[in-house]
C-alpha cells in the first residue's frame, strides 16, 4: 500500500511511520499546512514528496490510503476530501469536534465504498486483547465494574494546542477520555448510555480542562469510573475489571508501548496473565490493510470513533453543566 500522510505530527514521527513501514507500506508523500515544515518532515523521515496542498496526495492515483494526524479541528474537512478522492482513510481520534461532523465522515466513506477507521491504539494491544479474552471467557463472571486510570504527565513537546487551544480540539477530554471510552466499549462490548462528570485545570490547561473524572452507566448495570489528566507525573496508568467471580488488575497498560502487567485474582488464587507484546500501531495498520483487502473490519471502525467521541462530549457537557448527560450515538 502507498500512503499519504496528512499532518506533520509527533504521532506520525514517533509511531505511525514505523508502523506503516513495518507492515510493508510505502509512504509516498506528506502534507503540512506549512511548506517548510513538510519539507523538513519529509527529509527527516525519507519521504519522497512534501507539500502544503492536499492535492499532492489526493491527485496521486498511486496512493491508496491516507493517514490523518493533524490537529483535531482539521480531521473533518481533510477526511471528507480524502474520501471524495477515493482514498481509504485511517483517521486519528477524536474523529472530529462534533458527533455530527464525525457522522458525516462515516456516511461519506460508506457512499464512496472506502474503508474508514479510527486510530484507537489501545484495543490493538496484546494486553487489552488478553483482558477482553478473560472477560469473554467468563473468568471473572458477571462484570460489576471497570475502573480506568489514565492520569499522565503530558510531555513538554506536546504542551501546545492540547492545553491552550479549544478551537483546535484541545483538552484532556477529547485527547484521552475518547481512548478510555473506546477501551470500555472494547472490553465490555456495550456502549455507555449516560455519564456524570467533573473537570478542571490543575496546572496545565489554559482555557481547556487538563483533568477529568467521570462515571458511566452501562446497559448491563456495570459501573465504569474513568480518570484522565495531563498533570500527574507519578500516577501510573492502568485498569481494573471486577466481576462476581474474579478481578483483573492491569498496571501500566494505558500506554503506546506493549508494556504493563496483568493479574487475575479468583477464588483459586492469583495468576499472572501473559499477553502478546506486538507493536500496537503496527497491529492497527495491519487490521486496516486487511479491511482494505476485504478481510474483516479495521480494529476500530468509524462507528467506534463516533461512539468514543459521543461519550467524551457527554463527559464534557456533564462536567460543564453539573447535570447527568445521556450519550447520544447516531444509529
Ligand atoms: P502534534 O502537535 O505533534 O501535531 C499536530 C499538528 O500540529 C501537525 O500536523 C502539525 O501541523 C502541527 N505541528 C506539530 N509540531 C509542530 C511544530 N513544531 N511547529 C508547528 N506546527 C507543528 O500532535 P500529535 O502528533 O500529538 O497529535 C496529532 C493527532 O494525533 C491528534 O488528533 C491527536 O489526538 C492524535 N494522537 C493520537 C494518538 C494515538 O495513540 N492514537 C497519540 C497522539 C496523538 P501541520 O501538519 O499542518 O504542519
Amino acid at each position: 500500500m502507498r500512503w499519504g500522510l496528512v499532518g506533520a505530527s509527533t504521532i506520525a514521527a514517533q509511531h505511525m511511520i514505523g508502523a506503516i513501514r513495518a507492515t510493508g507500506g510505502k509512504i509516498a508523500a506528506v502534507v503540512s499546512t506549512t511548506r517548510a515544515r513538510a519539507d523538513d518532515f519529509a527529509a527527516s523521515h525519507a519521504i519522497p514528496a512534501a507539500g502544503d496542498q492536499l492535492a499532492l496526495i489526493l491527485d496521486d492515483a498511486s496512493i491508496g490510503a491516507v493517514y490523518i494526524s493533524s490537529t483535531n479541528e482539521k480531521h473533518h474537512a481533510q477526511a471528507l476530501a480524502a474520501i471524495a478522492a477515493g482514498k481509504h482513510v485511517l483517521c486519528e481520534k477524536p474523529l472530529a469536534l462534533t458527533v455530527a461532523e464525525a457522522a458525516g465522515m462515516i456516511r461519506a466513506a460508506h457512499v464512496a465504498g472506502v474503508v474508514f477507521a479510527t486510530n484507537h491504539h489501545l484495543r490493538c494491544s496484546g494486553s487489552h486483547r488478553a483482558i477482553r479474552d478473560l472477560i469473554r471467557g467468563g473468568r471473572i463472571g458477571r462484570v460489576l465494574s471497570l475502573r480506568l486510570f489514565h492520569a499522565v504527565h503530558l510531555p513538554p513537546n506536546l504542551q501546545g494546542w492540547r492545553i491552550n487551544d479549544a478551537s483546535a480540539g484541545g483538552g484532556v477530554i477529547p485527547d484521552i477520555t475518547v481512548h478510555d471510552a473506546d477501551v470500555a466499549r472494547f472490553l465490555l462490548g456495550e456502549d455507555p448510555v449516560a455519564v456524570v462528570a467533573q473537570m478542571g485545570t490543575s496546572g496545565m490547561g489554559q482555557g481547556v480542562e487538563d483533568s477529568a473524572m467521570s462515571i458511566w452507566t452501562m446497559p448491563s448495570g456495570a459501573m465504569v469510573q474513568s480518570h484522565e489528566s495531563f498533570t500527574h507525573p507519578f500516577a501510573g496508568s492502568g485498569l481494573e475489571v471486577h466481576g462476581d467471580k474474579g478481578s483483573i488488575f492491569a498496571r501500566g497498560v494505558m500506554t503506546q508501548q506493549p508494556v504493563g502487567e496483568i493479574e487475575l485474582v479468583t477464588a483459586a488464587g492469583r495468576e499472572v496473565v501473559p499477553y502478546s507484546t506486538h507493536n500496537l500501531y503496527a497491529q492497527g495498520v495491519a487490521d486496516f490493510l486487511a479491511a482494505v483487502a476485504g478481510q474483516g473490519a479495521p480494529a476500530a471502525s468509524g462507528e467506534d470513533g463516533i461512539a468514543s467521541l459521543a461519550v467524551a462530549l457527554a463527559v464534557r457537557e456533564a462536567a460543564r453543566t453539573g447535570q447527568r448527560q445521556l450519550v447520544k450515538v447516531p444509529a
